[in-house]
């Protein structure tokens, strides 16, 4: 037996660790079973090369949970240790580990910063332990020939000789008076389910004591060993396996196995495999987007190796794919950072940048691939698309070529560069714009869309709740491409074409029919205008510039540096066509029915905007129905 004395320049190390690593004590068994799945790994590796002869037996990593001997034991059957290997890896290494935190510690004011790039590894056993105890017998030592290994977490060690029937390693932990969660057996499960639910070797949680009387006082409980042979992981999850080997139906159980609770299925997958420049793997689903899904939520868990690290990928998918389901693997990922340093870790961010490239590939090729499919899919995903479009500069460019316009006059769907070809000869307008028309609601503009129709002109259904964003972006990126909303003002003026529509109206019958407009509508907020139009267009319409209507609706949606515009009050234009035959019915109309007429039109006007509502609405069905009788 050796006694000695770990080499570490802090003294009691241990107290520190423990107590700014509080929050993430449970993280001790995912580092306890991850060596012990490396073990296993390596012992794998050495019989592939021939080092090893004969069966490896089964590998099977049993989790224990003790809780007679308030023990936790994790045994692996992998490559085990030497004595030497113990000294070098336990003692020098993982302590080393442990003092480097420290010495940082002492230096840094804000110890909560750096215990973020810091790994502790097999050291963080301590956060929940007195002291924990290693067994353990090299692949290559002689017959039953261990090393028992004991710390109770100070720079003092003991390490002796001892024999051990098998090959491999257990480490056990004797768990302190705080730590008495993790000698629960549901607790392990639940820890070693979030953990180790993929790890590539199988685990059980193989056995444990249950206690099997009521312990009165004075009297000790007793205990029962029962054994649950169920093995918690799935070690070779789908991700990990080539796309040719998954049939569709697969990748839906995969989804099901991930999301248990989720009703749904994913509308598509994309299989991430990559090796160069970086490694990655992964499966990312595209759910059905809701109107009232959780879009902050982030669904993607985030692997390495098999090992699980976190499934608040903020900042490291870029933020329009977060709407995305799945797992992201890679093995570039380091596992003992808090999430500051892992978003400014340089590989995370090209991973990023890569999924980013991936997806948009992806969808490019399925436009190509299936065009009806794609079609029917696009409606479900348009806003993780348009949300990209709008944060996304590189996701843009690609977009730019796949992304729908669908049409609210025959439902048919466009690429942009399809749309601006239909659109090209009749919606170009005087200065060589050309003008896409939209509906924000494709039913509430329904006359709008009809009129727009009547005059040989296509009208787009833009609804989702970042349409202002979009088509702002579009608007910056493209050279003469304008948007106009159907409702925003006469189709004339929308698309302003060359040679002036000649006035029927004299200037001095414009001027009457605006004054006689002015004094019989109430509401003195609205600007009354006298244009004078194709006499097809609409005869009065009520309208938002859409310059106002865009500022306030992106400042609704969260649009930076529109913040005030939300609190304005709304301003109306009300646009006469004075080429239309009512506007000569109103000024030649008796002064006794005049204001009768205008009245009627107005309220049409509003109903159509839908601004027809609380006492107008009343006094205007009340009318009406008085007209039926
Ligand atoms: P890391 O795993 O990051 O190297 P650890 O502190 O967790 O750091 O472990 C230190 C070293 O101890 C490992 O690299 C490995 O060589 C050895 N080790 C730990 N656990 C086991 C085990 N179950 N079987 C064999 N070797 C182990």
């Amino acid at each position: 037996m050796s006694k000695g004395k770990i080499n570490v320049s802090a003294d009691n190390i241990f107290p520190i660790i423990k107590k700014f690593l509080y929050s993430d004590h449970e993280i001790f068994l995912r580092e306890l079973i991850s060596n012990a799945v490396d073990a296993t790994q390596k012992l794998k590796t050495l019989s592939n090369l021939g080092e090893i002869k004969g069966e490896l037996g089964d590998l099977t990593i049993q989790v224990i949970v003790d809780k007679k001997k308030k023990q936790l034991r994790v045994i692996d059957n992998g490559i085990g240790m030497t004595s030497d290997d113990v000294k070098k890896y336990i003692n020098d290494l993982a302590f080393s580990g442990a003092t480097e935190f420290v010495k940082k510690y002492e230096d840094s004011v804000d110890a909560s910063t750096l215990i973020g790039n810091f790994g502790l590894g097999f050291y963080s056993s301590f956060m929940v332990s007195d002291t924990v105890e290693i067994k353990t017998r090299s692949w290559q030592a002689e017959e039953k020939d261990g090393a028992h290994w004991t710390c109770d977490g100070s720079p003092n060690y003991e390490l002796k000789k001892t024999t051990i029937k098998a090959r491999g390693t257990e480490v056990i932990l004797n768990i302190d008076e705080d730590s008495k969660e993790f000698l629960e057996d549901y607790r392990i499960k639940e820890l070693l389910k979030k953990y180790a639910r993929f790890m590539s070797i199988p685990i059980q949680c193989g056995e444990r004591d249950e206690q099997v009387n009521e312990a009165k006082e004075g009297e000790d409980a007793k205990y029962q060993t029962v054994k649950v042979p169920d093995i918690i992981n799935e070690n070779e999850p789908a991700w990990t396996k080539s796309p040719s080997e998954l049939s569709d139906e697969e990748y839906k159980v995969f989804y099901k196995a991930l999301y248990p609770h989720s009703f749904e299925e994913p509308l598509f997958h994309i299989h991430l495999n990559v090796d160069y420049p970086f490694d990655l793997t992964g499966i990312l689903f595209f759910p059905k987007i809701k109107p009232n899904m959780d879009m902050q939520k982030s669904k993607i868990q985030l692997f390495q190796s098999q090992v699980f690290v976190t499934d608040n990928v903020e900042g490291i998918v870029p933020e329009f794919l977060t709407m995305l389901h799945g797992v992201i693997d890679s093995k570039d990922i380091p596992l003992n950072v808090s999430r500051s340093y892992l978003q400014a870790d340089s590989s995370v961010k090209k991973i990023g940048g890569h999924i980013t490239k991936k997806v948009a590939d992806k969808l490019a090729s399925m436009l190509k691939n299936d065009r009806e499919d794609f079609e029917e899919k696009f409606k479900d995903i348009s806003l993780i698309i348009d949300y990209g479009m709008v944060t996304d500069e590189k996701f843009f460019e690609k977009a730019r070529k796949f992304t729908l316009v669908q049409s609210a006059v025959d439902s048919k769907s466009f690429t942009m560069d399809e749309y601006l070809e239909k659109i090209a000869t009749l919606q170009t307008d005087k200065d060589g714009n050309k003008v896409i028309l939209y509906a924000s609601d494709a039913k509430a503009q329904h006359s709008y869309i009809k009129q727009a129709e009547k005059q040989g002109y296509d009208v787009i259904t833009l609804d989702s709740p970042i349409s202002g964003h979009w088509i702002q972006k579009i608007e910056q990126v493209e050279e003469k491409l304008k948007f106009a909303r159907i409702d925003s003002d006469m189709l004339d003026k929308l698309i302003p074409k060359d040679g002036e529509t000649t006035s029927k109206l004299s200037d001095k019958e414009s001027e009457s029919l605006k004054g006689m407009i002015e004094s019989s509508v109430d509401d003195k907020s609205y600007t009354i205008r006298i244009e004078a139009l194709d006499s097809d267009d609409a005869p009065i319409m009520v309208t938002m510039p859409e310059f106002m209507r865009r500022m306030k609706e992106m400042s609704a949606s969260g649009g930076g540096g529109f913040m005030a515009m939300g609190d304005m009050p709304d301003a109306y234009d009300v646009v006469v066509n004075g080429n239309h035959p009512l506007a000569a019915k109103i000024i030649k109309a008796k002064d006794a029915d005049r204001g009768a007429l205008i009245g009627q039109a107005m309220d049409l006007a509003l109903l159509q905007q839908g601004l027809l509502t609380g006492e107008k609405l009343t006094a205007f069905i009340n009318k009406q129905v008085s007209g039926l009788v």
